[in-house]
């Protein structure tokens, strides 16, 4: 039985951690390499080696209602400055499952031995640098830096600027730099679907985007009409096509976010290009022909790989489009599945609460209080959701940390029980049942019900609107009138379609 628990990173994932162990009455020790919590969100002026970094300007892509957790008292089982090392097997792993714990603080080593792990140690760390690719790099005699090491936009007045890679740390940097410099250029091969962080009447796009509502339409429609339902809404707020960033398939890639892209490009202080081909001293060369010449600074926002330099190698079978984790989890492979991988996932959701569920499985599992299914199944679980990326996202290639956000959160949470049933609470508490059904997926939902549930969860979920709205209202001003009532004329499109699809399948059977 499971009793102590390593947990790698004080990241919002390790937080999450050491919060589900001590609920289920484990002994979590956690370890820290830097001097805080908080992982990538803990801001530095320099970027350290082998830790998260981000700059200066960030804002989470998530409201604030979907990137909170419950609550929280935790620092006593964190050990900062202490960097994990190795993690290696005990010699009587396979009948104990035991792992061997080897971390470094400051000069000093020390070994422990737990009974489980879980690895929360990001996303972010390992830069990609592909230099190889870019023929003449070498040459540029202009100043070339991976994006992790973009703090601020100082130093850049007047200076002409590429940035390679559209991903969201590309765009944002972008579209600061963009006011200073006097030039950006951003060039991309694959172009990107852009959403505003604005969505209906100014309300945090998440908010309205990211319901049970909408989850539910998408998934009940033909896929082609829902990826044409996707492009028409991504394509109502501007025309990606028009603004030459167009991808070949709408959700193949990541969904950004960004407020001034189109606006930027418009005024011109962005300038599109395709990918780079070549560079030479002073100037880049770009696939349709075309050229930047006294190019002062390449700033390479070419994103990260998932890297576990203190894992034995035979844990990890990582395959970029396969995956190698039941429920994104726990290696498939391993005669006793005592590791857990935390975050490693890409919803289009917050990392809060699919963390915080990981987590939850994870330790009721430890605890003996979720059943783990043979190797063949969890083999089966792959090749499933290989088939389901395929349909949701036209790929599997290179995709293996995506899901459909609400499915993979309801799913977990069915499985430990503190799934809410929406069409009961409909019946029995309606106006909490409407709020959870058409608004925002968030942590407290999965602490109405089950194991661990919270009293406040349900005054949470009902008086989250206000405080949405709470530091808009500054001028002490009248409030406006119900957030949910505000958004049902604006539902009218998708209520039509559902009843145009029952019409349909009513003919049709
Ligand atoms: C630019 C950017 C913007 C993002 N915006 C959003 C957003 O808006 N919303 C969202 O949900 N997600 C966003 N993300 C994703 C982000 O990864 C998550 O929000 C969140 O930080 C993940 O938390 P984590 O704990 O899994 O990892 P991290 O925050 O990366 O934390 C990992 C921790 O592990 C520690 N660590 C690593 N190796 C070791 C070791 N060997 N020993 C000890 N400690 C170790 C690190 O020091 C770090 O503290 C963004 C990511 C980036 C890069």
């Amino acid at each position: 039985m499971v009793k102590t628990v390593a947990i790698i990173g004080a990241g919002m994932s390790g937080l999450a951690a050491v919060k589900g162990c001590l609920e289920d009455g484990l002994e979590p020790t956690c370890f820290e390499r830097t001097a805080g919590i908080g992982g990538l969100w803990r801001f530095t002026e320099n970027a350290e080696d082998d830790c998260p970094s981000i700059y200066k300007s960030l804002v989470s892509n998530a409201s604030k209602e979907m990137m909170c957790f419950t609550h929280f008292q935790l620092m006593k089982h964190i050990q900062l400055k202490t960097t994990v090392c190795h993690v290696q097997r005990h010699s009587d792993f396979s009948m104990t499952g035991k792992w061997v714990i080897v971390t470094k603080t400051g000069e000093e080593s020390n070994t422990a031995i737990f009974d489980a792990v879980m690895i929360c140690t990001g996303q972010y760390i390992q830069p990609v640098l592909p230099l190889e690719s870019f023929p003449g790099i070498d040459k540029f005699r202009g100043k070339v830096f991976h994006s992790r090491h973009y703090k601020r936009p100082v130093g850049f007045d007047g200076k002409k600027v590429l940035i390679i890679g559209m991903g969201n740390t590309g765009v944002d940097i972008s579209t600061e730099l963009c006011t200073r410099t006097s030039q950006v250029y951003l060039s991309t091969k694959r172009g990107v679907c852009v959403l505003r962080r604005l969505g209906e009447e100014g309300y945090p796009l998440d908010l309205s985007f990211i319901t049970r509502f909408r989850n539910y339409i998408h998934c009940s429609l033909p896929t082609a009409l829902a990826r044409l339902s996707a492009s028409r809404y991504a394509n109502q707020q501007f025309n990606h096509s028009l603004y030459n960033i167009q991808t070949e398939s709408i959700l193949s890639k990541e969904l950004l976010v960004n407020e001034e892209l189109p606006s930027r490009i418009l005024a011109g202080l962005i300038i599109m290009k395709p990918g780079v081909t070549r560079f030479t001293e002073t100037s880049a060369h770009f696939a349709d022909g075309t050229s930047i010449d006294d190019l002062d600074v390449v700033i390479f926002a070419t994103g990260y790989d998932i890297t576990f330099p203190f894992l034995e190698e035979s844990v990890i079978k990582m395959d970029p489009s396969k995956g190698f984790l039941y429920k994104k989890m726990f290696p498939v492979n391993l005669q006793k599945p005592t590791i857990a991988f935390i975050g490693f996932i890409q919803p289009i959701g917050a990392i809060a609460v699919t963390a915080e569920l990981q987590c939850r499985w994870a330790t009721k599992f430890f605890k003996g209080l979720v059943k783990m299914p043979s190797t063949e199944e969890m083999k089966d679980y792959l090749a499933e959701d290989e088939k389901l990326r395929l349909k949701w996202f036209e790929t599997t290639q290179q995709n293996w940390r995506r899901t459909n956000y609400i499915k993979y959160v309801d799913d977990l949470a069915a499985d430990i029980n503190v799934k809410p049933n929406i069409w009961k609470l409909i019946l029995t508490d309606p106006v909490l049942g409407f709020k959870m059904f058409f608004g925002p997926i968030n942590g407290y939902q999965y602490r109405l019900t089950g194991p661990h549930k919270w009293i406040g969860a349900r005054e949470a979920i009902l008086t989250q609107w206000d405080r949405i709205e709470k530091p808009l209202r500054t001028r002490g001003m009248k409030k406006p009138c119900s957030s949910l009532f505000t958004f049902l004329p604006s539902l009218m499109p998708w209520f039509l379609c559902i009843v145009a699809l029952c019409a349909a399948i009513l003919i049709k059977g």
